[in-house]
Order: structure tokens, then C-alpha cells, then sequence
């Protein structure tokens, strides 16, 4: 089951980042700039864990699909910290919101918008270029 969240919620993110553009760390998908990012089911149409058939709405809540997004930035780190060079690793907030199926760890969300980027290996340039690209407030990574 998922529930209906039309408040967005905040959920932490971590990202590859390539001249200056966000890729997820898992699927590699290209986050929009300036614009919401929509789930899909990659199951679709065919049988799914569960014994889930057939297209459905993303999340779904027996199903592995929607926009992940976790609950503390140290999980977040900790995945980051595994993107491999010459790409750079950066951590981040997102806005969720529609449908969310929350987990002990974190969410999947039907939709998401970016919330703010912080790199964890790059240079000022390339914050300069996130920022530029995305329109939200991106940084070099200071840990505290
Ligand atoms: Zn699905």
C-alpha cells in the first residue's frame, strides 16, 4: 500500500555526477533539471516479485518501483561514497510527493523534485555548474 502525500516530504539522495549533471547511483538515470522526475515501473508487463502482473501506478506497494530516497544523509553518504571516479559523488535533498510507500530506511516516491546538492569530491567550478544547471543550491560537501 502507499498513501497519498500531496505535502512533499524530504528524503536524501545520492548521485554521480558527471559534467555537472546527476545520475542515480543504481539505475544511472539522469535527474531533469528544473523540472519533477516521474516514477515508472520497470516491471511493467511482465511477472515481478510478488507474482505481480501487469502495469501499475509507481510505487506500488508489493512491487520494487518508484523514486528512492532515504531517511538519513549518513545512508546516503555511505552510498556515495561507492561512485567510482572519474565521475563524482555528491549527496542531496528531494522533495517527494503523490503516491509514497515509506520503509524502515527511507521512501519510494511517484514523484520527485531536487531539493539541494552537496558534492562530495568536486571542485567549486563544478558546484557552480550544478547549481547553474538545476537552479537549487549546490556546495562542496562539509562534514561536521
Ligand atoms: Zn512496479
Amino acid at each position: 500500500m502507499s498513501d497519498l502525500y500531496l505535502d512533499p516530504i524530504l528524503g536524501w539522495r545520492a548521485w554521480k555526477v558527471v559534467d555537472g549533471r546527476l545520475y542515480s547511483t543504481v539505475f544511472g538515470t539522469l535527474w531533469p533539471e528544473q523540472a519533477r522526475l516521474e516514477a515508472t515501473c520497470g516491471l511493467g508487463g511482465r511477472s515481478s516479485p510478488g507474482g505481480l502482473r501487469g502495469v501499475h501506478e509507481a510505487p506500488y506497494g508489493a512491487c520494487e518501483c518508484g523514486i528512492y530516497a532515504l531517511k538519513s544523509q549518513s545512508r546516503a553518504l555511505a552510498i556515495a561514497r561507492q561512485v567510482l571516479p572519474p565521475a563524482r559523488a555528491a549527496v542531496g535533498r528531494v522533495s517527494l510527493w503523490g503516491h509514497v510507500v515509506e520503509t524502515e530506511c527511507g521512501y519510494r516516491a511517484q514523484y520527485a523534485y531536487l531539493y539541494d546538492v552537496q558534492l562530495l569530491d568536486g571542485t567549486a567550478e563544478e558546484s557552480r555548474t550544478v547549481r547553474r544547471r538545476y537552479a537549487v543550491d549546490a556546495q562542496l560537501f562539509v562534514s561536521v
